[in-house]
């Protein structure tokens, strides 16, 4: 089994079954990353589950290390510790293990940020829009950190669906980056807001449906097309595929070998 060499520095409860985890590397420094970009988080098989979760048999190796993808939602900015955005899978392998750790606990972290979800081929002139179901949020606050700031005419909207207004972690940062910069637009959509205890005055539905009213095209004042967008769409694999669907529909392209389109994809599962 390849060493613990990363320490958990801290851990934020956001909603039930969702934390935000910063995690430190142990002797040695983190390489540089693209916003956007995910590395490998891992634990023991032998490792404790969080309480919440289902239960499992003893396993048959404690050593065995389990591994899974994680977005990177840090900034590339900030060198010493990345942060992640992690949902509870009670019945999965690793997040319940995840769960259950607290500062001072260590786990395991790639040193290979991987992945082709970043804006490095978007040309600097084209708006970016990223739509995220739940976690799939995390790459776009990496994105967002890091480029928001950056000169030029770009607008940048990012359309986040969630069950609740309580599941989207990082809504109170994503706010505060609307009001101090114009060329970001903020869209949340909630699924249950007969389950909110103030009433939400904010858009119902999944992100599909917010798309398909052109709500972001009422923010904007003109509609988000091929010519002058590109489409990151991040999370749940039906999602992206209704995305796509209709993206496709509206004359935007998909992303292919070789052959980069104006819709770019980060499937969690
Ligand atoms: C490139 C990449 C980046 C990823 N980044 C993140 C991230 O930033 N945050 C994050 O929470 N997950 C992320 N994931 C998913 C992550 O790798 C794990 O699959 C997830 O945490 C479940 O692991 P598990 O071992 O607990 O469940 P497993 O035992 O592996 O069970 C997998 C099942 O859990 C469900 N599932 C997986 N991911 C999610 C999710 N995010 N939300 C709801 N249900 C899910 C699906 O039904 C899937 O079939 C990413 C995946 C990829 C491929």
């Amino acid at each position: 089994m390849p060493d613990l060499n990363a320490v958990v520095t801290r851990r934020i409860e956001a909603a039930s079954g969702l934390i935000i985890l910063r995690v430190s590397p142990e002797g040695w420094k983190l390489p540089e990353f693209k916003a956007g970009q995910f590395v490998v988080l891992g634990l023991p098989a032998g490792a404790p589950r969080v309480p919440l979760s289902d239960p499992e048999p003893p396993p048959a190796d404690p050593a065995r290390l389990i591994r899974r993808a994680y977005s990177i939602a840090s900034t590339p900015l900030a060198e010493d510790e990345l942060e992640f955005y992690v949902t509870l899978v009670r019945s999965g392998e690793l997040t319940p293990r995840l769960f259950a750790l607290q500062p001072g606990d260590r786990l395991w972290l790639s040193n290979k940020p991987t992945g082709m979800f970043t804006l490095g081929d978007v040309a600097p002139d084209r708006h970016v829009v990223m739509i995220a179901t739940g976690t799939g949020l995390a790459p776009y606050m990496s994105m967002l950190r890091t480029h928001l700031a950056s000169p030029g005419e770009r607008r940048f909207a990012a359309i986040v669906g969630a069950r609740h207004s309580w599941d989207i972690a990082y809504s109170a940062e994503l706010m505060t980056m609307q009001r101090l910069s114009p060329r970001f637009t903020w869209l949340p959509t909630v699924s249950r807001p007969a389950e909110e205890p103030v009433p939400w005055g904010g858009d119902t539905g999944h992100v599909q449906e917010l798309w398909r009213r052109g709500r972001l095209a009422e923010r904007w004042g003109f509609r988000p097309t091929a010519a002058n967008s590109d489409v990151l769409l991040c999370g749940a694999p039906a999602m992206i595929d209704e995305m796509t669907a209709m993206l496709v529909a509206e004359g935007f392209r998909a992303d292919e070998k070789g052959k980069p389109g104006q819709i770019h994809a980060e499937r969690y599962w």
